[in-house]
């Protein structure tokens, strides 16, 4: 230790899958917050590009023009987890990487290889520069993007607590619609041949339904703490 620098903990590598609606973005930033780690949203950056696709013109049936098109955006993630923010060549796009449009077609967007790999490569090369470590939440995280995480946890609920939760956050938004339209986004995310939506076999289960937000908050807090200590 230099000039009587204080100890510093090793970083720590955190990967949250799971499919939309079980609380991986609530829990993955109150956890980096709580344990001062970056925080890293992957399905914003899949959102991001599928953004810059519709706003571009490009048909987002056509995994060629998406393919062809798929180097050519900036994407820039902002990793403090108490202000996290998302920006394409320089634009700020928090708010239009929610809308319908957007989250109908970032399925059919983030299944094409080419994409995957250039948000892969900018996933691991963020998680890379974070001093402290950082808490990276997606798909296929633990599986594919960062297979030697320290601690993977793989989030579940049923389709009724994932569907309430997403229609609270809507604001009134039908629960059965909502319902379906997760169940159908999970379905092609699951079954993409391209680093689908998978389970980790070292990932630690953990099903959310009965659960409080503090509750998972403070399990997964725990198991890093774990983790960290054995470092
Ligand atoms: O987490 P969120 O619902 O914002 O993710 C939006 C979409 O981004 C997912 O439905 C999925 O198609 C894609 N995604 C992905 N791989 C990740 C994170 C998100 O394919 N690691």
């Amino acid at each position: 230790m230099e000039n009587g620098a204080a100890p510093t903990a090793p970083a720590v590598i955190v990967a949250i899958d799971g499919p939309s609606g079980t609380g991986k973005s609530s829990t993955s930033k109150a956890v980096a917050a709580q344990l001062g780690l970056s925080y890293l949203d992957t399905g914003a950056q899949y959102r991001a590009i599928t953004w810059w696709m519709v706003t571009n013109g490009i048909d987002t049936d056509d995994p060629h023009e998406i393919a062809a098109a798929a180097g050519k955006p900036e994407i820039v993630s902002g990793t403090d987890p108490a202000a996290p923010t998302i920006t394409v060549d320089g634009t700020d796009v928090a708010g239009p990487i929610r809308t319908q449009e957007v989250t109908a077609k970032v399925s059919a967007v983030s299944a094409v290889p080419e994409v995957r790999t250039r948000i892969t490569e900018l996933q691991r090369t963020i998680a890379a520069g974070a001093p402290l470590g950082i808490v990276v939440e997606g798909r296929d995280i633990g599986t594919t993007v960062l297979p030697d995480a320290d601690l993977k946890i793989f989030l579940t609920a049923s389709a009724e607590a994932r569907a309430a939760r997403r229609s609270g956050e809507l604001k009134g938004a039908d629960v059965n619609v909502t319902r379906e339209a997760l169940i159908k986004r999970d379905a092609a995310d699951s079954s993409r041949k391209t680093s689908p939506l998978a389970k980790a076999d070292d990932a630690v289960e953990v099903d959310t339904t009965d659960l409080t937000l503090e509750q998972v908050i403070e399990c997964v807090v725990t198991l890093v703490e774990e983790k960290r200590a054995e470092k």
